[in-house]
């Protein structure tokens, strides 16, 4: 889909692309592609933050009091647009995104001066520490406890599917410092150092095989009563304005047409396994077709949630209808780019070689050699975040009154 943009716009578009063109290595470039999981590792993601964050684009979403660009929703949008299609790592969400918000809207002077920085200069990876065994989709019923003592809380208890906790040295936590009345209300909001004795880290394998998410234990923990973020018993508030930020002001949409444009490419020239090429599968044509009008239909919402955050309005409806189509697409084209090359990925016919001269050519992010494990980690995506049948219940009340 064209969308035209004003002079000024096109100008700062074509100022990203010369900007990735020259700065974004290769060696990224092709770490990303061979990446199945939602997120790079570190040691790809880190070097392109550095890059990003000498330019002075690191804090695209921020304001420019903490540091970040001030950009417009649609330079932030042409900013995203741009680096999917140029394959550029996926940042590091949980510090840019989700806590660094959190600590300029309800943080202290000090907690700002501190943290913020270290966002930016990646002196501070951090990971997110809120579901728990049972807690999940029920959130508001999490046990992990903090309990205060002089000038700090011990924290005592666990979460669950916590990504990255491997990497991070900083977690912020949603702890239960009061169990009186009702749930909501006896939840706080707390930043932790990770490297502490205290604090386990055991590793959780998905079914594609990557290390992406783990269990955190906490023994004893000591956080000093500084690191509370807000007041006491205001953590549920605060988590809400940071899973609305989680879940909308997203741009899936380019990711998901760059990935469809190659899988379209690829099927010109890829056999339908009966002599002739899948392009001309109609079937597969349609499915196609289907998942392209869906990806446009999706980026028209997330251009209507831009546009309203710049008028200062955020319905939480728009973010869950943007998080759960964008996770459903996101399963379908990663179903598209199995199906297209044939399974290689799965190696179900060892007799036909994915490596090598006769393996299908692989290109961009949908290589045979990721596809599979790519569709198995992406089964994720309609869980994280809240599910989808959760955004739906969301959705219901909101947005239909139910
Ligand atoms: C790959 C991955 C990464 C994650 N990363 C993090 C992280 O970094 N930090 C973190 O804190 N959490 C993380 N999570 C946890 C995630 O937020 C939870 O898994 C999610 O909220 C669902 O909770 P649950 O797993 O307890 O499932 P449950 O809540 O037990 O849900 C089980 C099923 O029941 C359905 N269900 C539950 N309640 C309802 C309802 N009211 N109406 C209809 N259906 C319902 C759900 O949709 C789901 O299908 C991650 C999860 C995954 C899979």
């Amino acid at each position: 889909m064209d969308i035209d943009f004003a002079p000024e716009d096109a100008a700062f578009r074509d100022e990203v692309r010369e900007f990735l063109r020259t700065q974004l290595p290769d060696r990224l470039k092709v770490g990303t592609a061979l990446t199945p999981s939602v997120f790079v590792e570190p040691d790809i993601g880190q070097e392109w933050t550095v890059i990003l964050n000498a330019k002075g684009w690191l804090g695209y979403q921020w304001p420019v009091e903490h540091g970040g660009t001030g950009w417009s929703p649609i330079q932030r949008y042409i900013f995203e647009k741009e680096c999917a299609l140029a394959g550029a790592p996926s940042l590091p969400v949980m510090g840019l995104k989700l806590v660094a918000p959190v600590i300029w809207a309800f943080g202290t002077k000090a907690q700002k001066a501190y943290y913020l920085p270290r966002v930016l200069s990646g002196a501070d990876y951090w990971c997110q520490g809120f579901s728990e065994p049972g807690s999940g989709s029920d959130l508001a019923s999490l046990q992990c406890k903090a309990v205060r003592d002089g000038d700090s809380y011990l924290v005592n208890g666990t979460k669950l599917w916590t990504t990255h906790a491997h990497h991070a040295n900083r977690i912020f936590c949603l702890v239960r410092t009061d169990n009186s009345g009702r749930k909501q209300a006896g939840i706080s909001f707390l930043l932790i150092d990770m490297d502490q004795p205290g604090i386990t880290v055991r590793p959780i394998k998905s079914m594609a095989g990557d290390h992406e998410v783990n269990q955190v234990f906490f023994e004893d923990a000591r956080v000093p009563a500084e690191n509370l973020v807000g007041e006491e018993g205001q953590g549920w508030q605060i988590a809400k304005f940071l899973l609305e930020n989680e879940r909308g002001g997203a741009c899936h949409a380019p990711g998901l047409s760059a990935d469809l444009d190659q899988i379209l490419l690829l099927s010109r020239s890829q056999g339908d396994g009966r002599g002739g090429k899948l392009i001309n599968d109609r079937n597969w044509r349609q499915r196609v077709a289907i998942n392209r009008l869906a990806v446009d239909a999706l980026e028209m919402i997330e251009l209507k949630f831009l546009a309203d955050l710049a008028k200062g309005v955020k319905p939480a409806s728009q973010a869950s209808l943007a998080k759960m189509l964008a996770s459903s697409l996101r399963q379908e084209i990663d179903l598209l780019a199995m199906d297209l090359h044939d399974f290689a990925g799965l190696q179900l016919d060892p007799a036909r070689p994915f490596y090598g001269p006769d393996a299908p050519q692989p290109v961009g992010s949908k290589d045979a050699q990721v596809s599979a494990a790519r569709y198995l980690n992406s089964r994720a995506w309609t869980i994280f975040g809240g599910s989808n049948e959760v955004q739906a219940n969301i959705l219901a009340g909101a947005a239909l009154g139910l």
